[in-house]
């Protein structure tokens, strides 16, 4: 193995896993490999079998395989990695002296990437596995981005809560839930009071401090089964399956007051001092949609706004309203 040499593609060393049972043409090829310096790691295997070990133990960006071996010759071998999560995606490249083009045909149909008549040409065989690295590379960054995508849309970055996108969802299937077996859910909507004041005081950065400490505050008051997410820049959607009026209003009220009086810290040590205005809902039968139930947490929060800031409402339909969807009923105040 050549050492010392810089780590190529995202910081992972290029590595080949070469697999011949002559030690001979082990010797020629690697050779040629350590003159072309594509590869920082040369690993290397004299059958079937232990190239398989190595190929499922190592992180492999190109296996370079003889095709005629004793034991596991190289068509089993490409058929057997074939069914291995993490060896699947790595390309296989043989090197044959086999004129049988049925035989050199079904390795390309069975996942191989390439078939290299032996004896070889180093020119075109460096050139080759330059393409076949780089194809690698490029696969490699696309995985990479795709899991970062998904990621990103379950969870919001700043805070760790989930995104809005992931907690519509859940509301979605628990107010499915609540209406199908009448069980009780509660929805807590949130907004940090005067956040734009705190952004000018102590910059975004400031703020940013604050969201991701309002966000710790809140993942410790909450059940495994609740479900919090940033539903907007200062804003907070938290959905509460199984929870009755009065735990979520204690729910509320616990985090609420815990904000209140914990100081948070700017960069430069100054303790920065928010509050928040909570508003709270829950699922009634009449509501005909999500939207409904989110209409009810927003008219709460808006009261809380309304009633001086840093306080928790309640959504609560009038008796002779109970039955209808909010926009005509009165949310109360509790604190
Ligand atoms: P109110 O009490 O009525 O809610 O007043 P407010 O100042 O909180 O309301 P407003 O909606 O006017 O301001 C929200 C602010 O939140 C403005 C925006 O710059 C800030 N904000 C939104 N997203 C982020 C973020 O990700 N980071 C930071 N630092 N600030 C954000
Ligand atoms: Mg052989
Ligand atoms: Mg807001
Ligand atoms: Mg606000």
């Amino acid at each position: 193995m050549k050492r010392g040499c810089k780590a190529r593609g995202g910081g992972r060393v290029a590595t080949i896993l070469l697999i011949d049972d002559s030690q001979t043409h082990r010797a020629e090829i690697r050779s040629v490999i350590d003159a072309s310096g594509l590869f920082e790691r040369v690993l290397e295997a004299s059958d079937g079998l232990r190239g398989l070990k190595l190929l499922l133990a190592e992180a492999v960006d190109v296996v370079l395989c003889d095709l005629e071996m004793p034991g596991l010759d190289g068509d089993k071998l490409l058929l057997a990695r074939s069914s291995r999560p993490g060896a699947a995606n790595v390309p296989f490249v043989f090197l044959t002296a086999s004129q049988d083009m049925g035989r050199r045909a079904r390795l390309l149909e069975d996942g191989a990437c390439d078939a290299i008549t032996k004896p070889f040409h180093p020119i075109d065989l460096v050139a080759r596995l330059r393409l076949h690295l780089k194809v690698k590379r490029l696969q490699d960054e696309l995985l990479v981005k795709n899991a970062t995508l998904a990621r990103l849309s379950t969870v919001d970055e700043l805070t760790g809560l989930r995104s809005r996108r992931y907690v519509s969802e859940v509301l979605s299937i628990e107010f499915q839930r609540a209406r199908r077996y009448g069980t009780p859910l509660s929805l807590v909507m949130a907004d940090l009071d005067h956040f734009k004041a705190v952004n000018d005081c102590y910059g975004h950065p400031g703020g940013d401090v604050v969201l991701k400490g309002v966000a710790e505050l809140l993942r410790g008051s909450l059940r495994a089964t609740d479900v919090a997410g940033r539903y907007g820049g200062e804003e907070f959607l938290l959905v509460l399956p199984q929870i009755e009026r009065d735990g979520a209003l204690i729910m509320a009220e616990r985090w609420r007051a815990s904000i209140e009086h914990g100081d948070f810290a700017a960069a430069d040590g100054r303790p920065i001092h928010v509050e928040i205005s909570v508003g709270v809902a829950q699922y009634a039968s009449s509501m005909a949609n999500t939207d409904a139930l989110i209409l009810a947490a927003d008219q709460a929060l808006y009261l809380a706004k309304q009633n001086g800031r840093n306080r928790v409402e309640l959504y609560e339909a009038r008796a002779s309203e109970s039955e209808t969807a909010p926009g005509g009923a009165a949310p109360s105040r509790i604190r």
